[in-house]
């Protein structure tokens, strides 16, 4: 059985004390929400923080506002059940309802949260296996190494970014309120990453995550659909998120596209959907526009299935999710 390493889990009551807390304790303590991500890495000893600053308390955090119209607010302990099945969600932001529902299991949406879920953990064949594991092969750059094992001449991590719900709402154009202890800022989901594997966050170490705003909803529609082994289960090994607007004739007025599990940041293909803007949608532009996105899937062999099944996969999947937005939503 894998243990937890010995911790101790303060439970702050405003954000404020959360971020100062972070502050004050810096590279020995982190935050967590659900723990559905946190909790396994700390058995596999991927982190080891000696103080887990509790997010769970702070009512702050907690609920979803605002209207389609207005735009909406999602506080990011909002668990991934919540923000799955809320109608106004469904109904205006299908993308992220959908990402937030194919989440792993019930189980793991009922306790993981939003927030966490944009602050997952990068991963890798070689990083997510226990402590046992990684010693036998004499570990790497992310933890413990110095060295990638999937591209040893590399100077950097290629850990993949996992999350399903940053590419939806990357695509959807929200924007990610941080708090710290020198205040707090609103930046776009998109500016939330770097292309790291490691040092994948953009945001501080003692910067709390504290909501989600949505953008009124407009005549905005959208879809997230993922790639994976098990349907019922697994991370994404591609997931693809879109939203477009089109004109009453037809004409594709905006489009966005953003795939997530390709590198190690969510990636907006964006010429890829400018291709559709000012057009009207036919089999052969759907075709050309998926080939175009699938030029940022360059896979690594560090995650599920084969290079090859992921690489051919790639443009068939982007077309058959952009189709399912233009024909059958
Ligand atoms: C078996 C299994 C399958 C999974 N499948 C998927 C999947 O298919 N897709 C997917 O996207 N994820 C998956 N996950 C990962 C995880 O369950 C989800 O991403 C979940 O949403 C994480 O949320 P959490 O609240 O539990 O995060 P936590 O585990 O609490 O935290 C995750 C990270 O985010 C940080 N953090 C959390 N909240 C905040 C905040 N408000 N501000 C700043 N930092 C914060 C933590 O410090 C930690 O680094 C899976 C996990 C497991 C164990
Ligand atoms: S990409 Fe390389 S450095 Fe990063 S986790 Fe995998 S093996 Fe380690």
């Amino acid at each position: 059985m894998l243990r937890l390493p010995p911790f101790q889990y303060i439970a702050p009551r405003t954000i404020d004390e959360a971020a100062q807390l972070l502050a004050d304790y810096g590279d020995q303590a982190m935050p967590v929400a659900g723990g559905t991500d946190l909790y396994p890495n700390m058995k596999r000893r991927q982190f080891t923080p000696e103080i887990l600053v509790g997010l769970r308390g702070l009512r702050e955090l907690r609920g979803i506002g605002g209207d389609p119209a207005q735009g909406m607010t999602i506080g990011a302990l909002a668990t991934l059940t919540e923000v799955a099945n809320h109608p106004a969600i469904r109904q205006f932001y299908p993308a992220l309802a959908q990402a937030a529902g194919l989440v792993s299991a019930p189980q793991l949406r009922n306790v993981g949260t939003l927030g966490g879920n944009l602050c997952v953990d990068t991963r890798c064949n070689y990083y997510n296996q226990t402590e046992f594991w990684r010693h036998s092969i004499g570990y790497c750059m992310k933890k413990d190494g110095d060295i990638c094992l999937v591209a040893p001449g590399s100077p950097r991590c290629w850990a993949v970014s996992s999350s399903d719900c940053a590419p939806a709402l990357i695509t959807l154009q929200a924007q990610a309120r941080l708090v710290g202890p020198r205040g707090e800022r609103l930046i776009p989901v998109a500016a939330l990453y770097h292309d790291d594997g490691i040092a994948y966050l953009a945001k501080q170490r003692d910067e709390i995550l504290a909501e989600v705003q949505l953008p009124p909803a407009g005549s905005w529609r959208s879809i997230y659909r993922k790639l994976r082994r098990r349907g019922s289960f697994d991370f994404p090994i591609l997931g693809v998120a879109a939203a477009l607007r089109q004109d009453a004739d037809g004409t594709v007025r905006d489009a966005r596209i953003a795939l997530g599990a390709v590198a190690s940041h969510p990636v907006e293909a964006a010429e890829a959907a400018q291709m559709l803007e000012g057009q009207r949608p036919t089999p052969e532009l759907l075709e050309a526009v998926a080939a175009a996105a699938a030029r940022w899937a360059k896979p690594l062999d560090n995650t599920d299935l084969t290079i090859n099944y992921r690489k051919q996969m790639a443009p068939v999947y982007l077309r058959r999710v952009l189709e399912e937005l233009l024909y059958e939503q």
